[in-house]
């Protein structure tokens, strides 16, 4: 008998740092390649802290990645990589080593205790939605359909700094 299909998922992954940004977000990008098939990394900016002002600057990306995991599989596999690189929760919205949050998972609409898809910042956000529409620029909202770069114009968070890396 052949094996049912395994179904993949293209995912998209936000990623952040302000504790040695630069090398953690080197080690977060291994150790989710490790964990899912990474399609597409975007460029690396350099953002003003969002939430708490008084901390350090960070770096931003987001990662595309394919996965056979199911949404809360994948938020168990990236809770366990910004746990293995020291990821602490003292001060929330505070500095961390490591921030990995799923910002969308192929078209589906999520809200419960522990996920929320599309990731609310996502169009709030310019560090999410900027570095998303680097590597995917048709993409839409999979709520209402409309494509995401109309929102790009309409963002409440302007954190963004520079473009650092390619
Ligand atoms: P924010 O989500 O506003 O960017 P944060 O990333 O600092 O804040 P965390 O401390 O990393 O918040 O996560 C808090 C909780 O958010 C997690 O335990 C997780 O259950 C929940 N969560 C809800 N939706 C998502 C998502 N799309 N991606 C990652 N975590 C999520
Ligand atoms: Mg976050
Ligand atoms: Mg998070």
């Amino acid at each position: 008998m052949t094996p049912p299909p395994t179904i993949r998922k293209t995912a998209f992954i936000a990623c952040g740092s302000n504790i040695d940004p630069r090398p953690n977000l080197g080690r977060a990008l291994v150790q989710l390649g490790a964990a899912v098939e990474r399609l597409r990394t975007s460029p690396t900016y350099l953002t003003r802290p969002w939430g708490v002002a008084a901390q350090a600057p960070f770096l931003n990306l987001v990662v595309a990645v394919r996965t056979a995991a199911a949404p809360h599989a994948l938020l168990d596999r990236l809770q366990e990589i910004e746990h293995a690189l020291g990821r602490t929760r003292t001060v929330r919205h505070g500095p961390r080593t490591i921030d990995l949050d799923v910002l969308l998972y192929g078209d589906l609409v999520i809200a419960d205790e522990r996920l929320t898809i599309p990731h609310p910042g996502l169009i709030e956000r310019d560090f999410m939605l900027v570095p998303l529409l680097d590597i995917a620029p048709g993409l839409t909202h999979p709520a209402d359909g409309r494509p995401l770069a109309a929102r790009r114009h309409r963002l409440r968070y302007r954190q963004i700094v520079a473009r650092v890396a390619p």
